[in-house]
């Protein structure tokens, strides 16, 4: 069998396994030309399925990353919404043989290997070719502490969680974290079965990596840092930040010269006039909320784009003239742009950021994971934000006329309560500059760069 070279010869050659999502690619990507751009010595090889090459092979990287492919041995990136569990088993028990292939083919030999926290199977792998693994955690430090101190919620009767008879009561005995509901708690929680499964998350790794905004949860990031084992380091999304501030300066002074769709549409919209809708990357809520999320933000009047997949001719029928249905948008682009006036979003990890990064303020619809947290402890807690729903459920669903009630309420630029949450959104953007200009993610970097 021939072997894949990674350009040179180099002193320290890093292995980069992101789980196959959107929401986990960008954030390792971003960590890779972070560490990348530290040294020409550092040479990172990550590897995708050959579909993922396809989507991404050709985005702007640092010349000392390389992309290597792994067949497609998982369901498509545009089906995994259709049974995002089915998807996760397969993550679980057909990746791990084709990287171990690639493994025995890759020169020169890896220094470490920094595997996103949800592969669960990349711990034993480095374990066994006795590489230092680095954990990436791709959700907030928040959620990890929860997961961290599970043993906490066993004595405090809060695991297993009835939420109908325990919901509302307070975790407040987690360090750092600041108090929420137990119905608030990452909702894979729940069931009992699910235990093992997300205990397994909690990396068995000698440096975990966080891709958080330290301002957002210094205490819990802080607390970690000192109560842990691990080394961890706080390598937040500046990489994305400079590509958003990018977007944001040259949207602000020159229209839109690129074919695309939807941006031109934007650039047709008055000043802050549109709501961006999107649940993600691959989640979906049922059909029956769909129509009513269509009917509600018809019936609301303002002005939407919203990206999804599911029966796109037929909500934009539905939907009407003020909005604009589209499969897949530059999301970083859209919330930059001055058109944009609000994002509803499922809370993923990832849009929380952006959202923050942007300035912009949110409308909160949890679906699933970690998405109630990120809607509770960065959305709410900082005000920067209401909640269309605690929580989607199937059985309760959001009807159309309090979508169309809290989309017009959110949409009303010029009354005194948006008009606080737009003053909050800058003010927490405003943070989040101060954090980027202060140097602290580049001193994460080094002492990651310089630990490997
Ligand atoms: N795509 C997807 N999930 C992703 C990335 C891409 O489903 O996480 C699909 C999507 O339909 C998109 C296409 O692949 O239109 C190409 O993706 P890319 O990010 O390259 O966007 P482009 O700039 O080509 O629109
Ligand atoms: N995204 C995008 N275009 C879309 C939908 C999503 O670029 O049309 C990106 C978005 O910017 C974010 C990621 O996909 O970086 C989604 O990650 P997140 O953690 O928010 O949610 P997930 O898809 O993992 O549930």
């Amino acid at each position: 069998m021939g072997t894949i070279e990674n350009q040179r010869n180099s002193s320290c050659h890093v292995l980069a396994l992101p789980y196959p999502g959107r929401g986990h690619i960008n954030p390792m990507l971003d960590l890779c030309s972070a560490v990348a751009q530290k040294s020409t010595d550092i040479l990172i090889t990550v590897v995708l399925t050959e579909e993922w090459i396809s989507f991404i092979g050709s985005v702007r990287k640092p010349p000392n990353i390389t992309f290597a492919a792994i067949p497609n041995v998982l369901p498509s990136e545009l089906v995994r919404g259709a049974d995002p569990r089915g998807f996760w088993t397969a993550v679980s028990t057909k990746m791990e043989e084709p990287v171990e292939r690639l493994l025995d083919q890759l020169r020169p030999p890896l220094a470490i290997v920094i595997a996103d926290a949800f592969l669960i199977w990349a711990a034993d792998m480095a374990a066994r070719r006795n590489i230092p693994l680095a954990s990436l955690w791709p959700m907030s430090a928040s959620v990890f502490t929860v997961f961290y101190h599970f043993d906490l919620l066993v004595q405090n009767g809060h695991f297993p969680i009835n939420i109908s008879v325990k919901g509302d009561e307070i975790v407040d005995y987690i360090p750092g974290l600041p108090p929420l509901l137990v119905r608030d708690l990452p909702k894979v929680m729940r069931k009992q079965e699910d235990a093992p499964r997300f205990l397994r998350l909690v990396p068995r790794a000698k440096f975990l990596i966080f891709s958080s905004i330290h301002q957002l949860e210094p205490q819990v990031i802080d607390a970690l840092k000192k109560e842990s084992p691990y080394s961890i380091y706080n390598i937040d999304p500046a990489p994305s930040y400079h590509r958003l501030n990018h977007i944001c300066s040259s949207s602000r002074t020159t229209p839109h010269q690129e074919n695309i769709d939807y941006l031109q549409w934007l650039d047709c919209q008055p000043p802050g006039s549109v709501l961006y809708v999107s649940f993600g990357s691959f989640l979906s809520v049922s059909a029956a909320q769909m129509h009513e999320i269509a009917a509600g933000l018809c019936e609301s009047r303002c002005r939407f784009l919203w990206v999804t997949r599911f029966e796109k001719t037929r909500l934009e029928k539905i939907c009407g003239e003020k909005g604009l249905v589209v499969e897949w948008c530059d999301q970083l682009c859209v919330l930059c742009h001055p058109s944009v006036g609000g994002f509803w979003t499922h809370c993923g990890w990832n849009s929380t950021k952006e959202a923050v990064l942007a300035g912009k303020p949110l409308l909160t619809f949890p679906i699933v994971m970690d998405q109630a947290p990120n809607a509770k402890i960065i959305v709410e807690d900082w005000k920067v934000g209401w909640r269309v729903k605690r929580e989607y459920d199937e059985d309760d669903l959001a009807s159309s006329s309090e979508i169309a009630q809290i989309v017009r309420r959110f949409m009303d630029l010029e009354s005194p309560e948006r008009k606080e949450l737009t003053r909050n959104a800058r003010q927490l953007q405003e943070v989040c500059e101060r954090e980027f200009a202060s140097g602290s993610f580049e001193k994460e970097v080094d002492g990651f760069a310089t630990s490997i």
